[in-house]
């Protein structure tokens, strides 16, 4: 069974369907509302848990009730929680995301606990992401936490998939140790600079496995280990809601390549599991089961 450890953030959102963002003094009742389970580390580990890899986070949360609604959660799913601290400095971080009626949004985000995780935590699951075939990383994660595990699975030759997002200053170490990096149209303007995908994508290759240029409903373009670079169109599906779509795509390319799947083959498994992400509302919610993306696949 494929092992997959993922580090990064465990949040719980609040989500507020709203008319428009209240002015200041005033109160303004929300249309509907809702509380979900989020964070990249939390959705990529139970998208590559459903996606039928054995899987493990490694996380900080508060020791107060969000906290344990997230690790039960979690537990629920089959991850490895053992690794989950239990912060008693810091509370469970949470985020307000407001949807307006056009879709957009604007996000209160407060990570609290996320941003307290400590490497001594990752040196205690170091056996853990040594005996795994991948280990998922992001930038939701302190910068000291996420070099700390990419060094501990360098040294043991497990591959490290990095999704830099949000990109924000990071050591430049970290980016040389990511055997696979998979970037949105934003983050790899920022990281790349111009705005073809193919070059950006050969660009952020520098030597790696694969790197890849998530477009949305444009697909996925990406550069393979002997330089050559191809596009993965997306699949045609009736759009709802696109978070989760990344966190789904970043966990499946990882769990494919770890079976052996070659590049090509990886970014369509993948492509298929980011675009059953949207199909549904929410990120936690919306992570697509193995049987669902091979069904696409046949399709
Ligand atoms: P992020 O959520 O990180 O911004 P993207 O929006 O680029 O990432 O989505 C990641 C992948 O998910 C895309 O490359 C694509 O394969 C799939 N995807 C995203 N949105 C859609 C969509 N509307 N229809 C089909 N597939 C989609």
């Amino acid at each position: 069974m494929t092992r997959i450890v993922a580090l990064g953030s465990c949040v719980v959102d609040l989500v507020f369907r709203m008319p428009r963002l209240p002015g200041r003094g005033e109160t303004l009742f929300a249309e509907s509302a809702g509380l979900f389970p989020g964070g990249k580390g939390l959705n990529q580990a139970l998208a590559a848990r459903r996606l039928g890899a054995e899987t493990a986070i490694i996380a900080n949360v508060g020791d107060d009730m969000l906290g344990e609604y997230l690790i039960r959660l979690l537990e629920a799913e089959g991850v490895d929680v053992r690794h989950v601290v239990r912060d008693a400095a810091n509370g469970t971080g949470f985020a307000a995301p407001i949807v307006f009626p056009d879709g957009g949004n604007s996000i209160l985000s407060a990570p609290r606990a996320n941003l307290a995780l400590a490497p001594s935590v990752v040196e205690g699951a170091g056996a853990a992401i040594a005996a795994a075939d991948a280990l998922l990383l992001q930038f939701e994660a302190p910068m000291d936490a996420n070099l700390a595990a990419a060094r501990i699975a360098k040294e043991a030759g497990t591959r490290v998939l990095l999704n830099p997002a949000p990109v924000i200053p990071h050591p430049p170490e970290l980016l040389g140790l990511a055997d696979v990096l998979v970037v949105n149209e934003v983050e790899a303007a920022m990281l790349a600079g111009g705005d073809d995908p193919g070059a950006q994508a050969l660009a952020l290759l520098a030597g790696r496995e694969l790197a890849v240029v998530t477009l949305g409903e444009g697909g996925a373009t990406f550069a393979a280990r002997d330089g050559s670079v191809a596009h993965v169109d997306a699949f045609a599906v009736d759009a709802v809601d696109s978070v989760g779509a990344g966190d789904a795509f970043c966990a499946a390319l990882a769990v494919a390549l770890c079976e052996g799947m070659n590049a090509a083959s990886a970014v369509r498994f993948a492509s298929a599991a980011g675009a059953l992400a949207v199909t549904v509302a929410g990120a936690a919610t919306s992570l697509p089961v193995r049987a669902k993306v091979e069904q696409l696949l046949a399709s």
